[in-house]
């Protein structure tokens, strides 16, 4: 009534067509909170007819659906799509030993997991009890195919923590590709099952695409991932050594440690190809660390039997120098093993050190701090710039192989050898011929000056024990 105008009150008749105004206003409300209501409601109803309950991911329907639309999609634009089938390994065995409840548990945390590593634009549906589904769309290379199903199967690698048991899952994978193994979801989605099937032939846990020329590189390479953790896990890893030799005293200036797989059934697979898978995947951290650590054990092995101190060489990896914790790791491993830092020495690639240089050379500058030394290894193999090393605190130089065959026969690649070298020892820098094989080679590498020569004619890799011979003549 204080509405009305000062001085008046509302008449009667305003009073009842205010009442009216209340009435509807309040029934409009009503209504208003019934429609979010139902729409909610509908909305919860949707989700749960589209989506699976355990996992929250979409279901089958809206699976299929997904997948239609994106074959539509990519129809039109000629692209091609990748449709993963993907199948737990042996997920009875925990339904069955532990109860389905840990098993739902499981699952929720494992769909999570998954749900990680996809892109928005991509569907990772839950289509069956312990079997899910992916479709994959803007595919410009199957191998991006191969890289996402390599990070789910990565994804299962840590245990999970359920009902306090660590469960451990894995996960085999099919994968078929639009346009080239099917134009329709069915047939799609049956190749993909047959790839999967196949795929857990050849042991848990991998992929496998339906059509062979996808497979033969993309899978061996990931089958060579798998075994290679494998390999790191058991021990099959060993360490060769091959020795340095000083050109004017010939006596051993380094031995330089080279990582071998000692399989049990043997293969060609070269140290080189090892090293670059293991690079690929991200495996050269824990492998490098091995190799680091294995071979500091080795130099307290030889002081522990009193032998003559000797400098071993690593290798080190581009994903292994960018590690964060890079300095330190080399630091704790000589602390470890109680290393003279100067019996350690560093061998990073050229193009290693060139790619990011103020990176690159603030890292090279905690190994010297550290005490350790630094060599280049292959130099010469790319836009080298020892102008631009000079600047660096570096101990040498190992001239990449093809360079050193060049020598013999090509009068002009010796007199530019034959300065760099100069240079090099002007600053105080080492130099190593690498791969000396034959007399004439050994002959030439010391008319350019060369201060040191590692190759097969002069010593080869072998295991510590037979290094001795070569590191002692008397004990031949
Ligand atoms: P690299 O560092 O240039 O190592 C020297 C390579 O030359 C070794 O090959 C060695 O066996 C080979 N070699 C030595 N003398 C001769 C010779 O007279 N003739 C010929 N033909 N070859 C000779 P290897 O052991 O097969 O290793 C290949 C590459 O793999 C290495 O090249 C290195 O880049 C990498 N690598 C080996 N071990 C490791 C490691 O522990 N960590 C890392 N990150 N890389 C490694
Ligand atoms: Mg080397």
């Amino acid at each position: 009534l204080t509405y009305a105008e000062p001085g008046k009150v509302f008449g009667q008749e305003e009073l009842s067509v205010l009442g009216r105004f209340a009435e509807l206003a309040s029934l409009a409300l009503q209504n208003a909170r019934k429609y979010t209501e139902a729409r909610r409601l509908s909305e919860r109803l949707a989700h749960q007819a589209y989506h699976d309950s355990l996992t929250g991911l979409p279901n089958r329907l809206l699976f299929s659906d997904r997948l239609q639309q994106a074959l539509a999609d990519a129809e039109r634009r000629k692209q091609a799509v990748a449709l993963l089938f993907i199948d737990l390994d042996r997920f009875k065995l925990v339904n069955d030993g532990l109860g389905h409840s840990v098993g739902d548990l499981l699952l929720t945390q494992l769909g999570e997991r998954l749900r990680r590593c996809i892109r928005r634009t991509d569907t990772l549906a839950r289509t069956g009890g312990d079997e899910f589904t992916m479709v994959v769309t803007d595919l410009t290379d199957p191998r991006q195919a191969a890289r996402v199903a390599r990070k789910l199967l990565g994804a299962l690698r840590q245990p999970f923590t359920v009902a306090g048991y660590e469960l451990f899952v894995s996960a085999t994978i099919g994968i078929s590709l639009y346009p080239t193994d099917g134009r329709d979801a069915d047939l799609l989605l049956r190749n993909a099952d047959t790839a999967m099937y196949r795929a857990k032939t050849k042991g848990r846990s991998t992929f496998e695409f339906f059509s062979s020329a996808q497979n033969s590189a993309a899978t061996e390479r990931f089958r060579l991932e798998t075994q290679l953790r494998e390999a790191l896990k058991h021990g099959e890893f060993v360490l060769h050594y091959q020795p340095l030799f000083d050109l004017r005293t010939g006596k051993v200036t380094a031995v330089e440690a080279l990582l071998r797989w000692n399989r049990r059934d043997p293969s060609n697979i070269t140290p080189a190809s090892i090293v670059a898978v293991a690079e690929e995947s991200g495996l050269i951290i824990p492998i490098g660390n091995w190799v680091l650590d294995q071979a500091c054990a080795q130099q307290g092995a030889w002081r522990r039997i009193g032998y003559p101190p000797v400098p071993i060489s690593v290798n080190i990896s581009p994903r292994q120098f960018a590690q964060q914790d890079f300095i330190g790791r080399i630091a704790s491993t000589l602390r470890n093993h109680e290393i003279d830092p100067h019996l350690l020495r560093l061998e990073l690639a050229e193009a290693l050190v060139m790619r990011d240089t103020v990176a690159a050379a603030r890292t090279i500058e905690g190994v010297h701090a550290l005490g350790a030394g630094i060599a280049i290894d292959d130099f010469g193999s790319g836009s080298s710039m020892l102008s631009y090393l000079a600047r660096l605190p570096i101990s040498a130089v190992k001239i990449t192989q093809p360079l050193v065959k060049q020598l013999v026969g090509t009068p002009g690649s010796l007199m530019v050898i034959r300065s760099l070298v100069a240079f090099a020892h002007s600053l105080e820098i080492g130099t190593t011929a690498l791969g000396i094989e034959t007399e004439q080679q050994l002959e030439i590498v010391r008319q350019a000056g060369f201060s040191t020569v590692q190759g097969f004619m002069l010593g080869r890799p072998v295991l510590p024990d037979d290094l001795i011979r070569t590191l002692d003549p008397s004990a031949r």
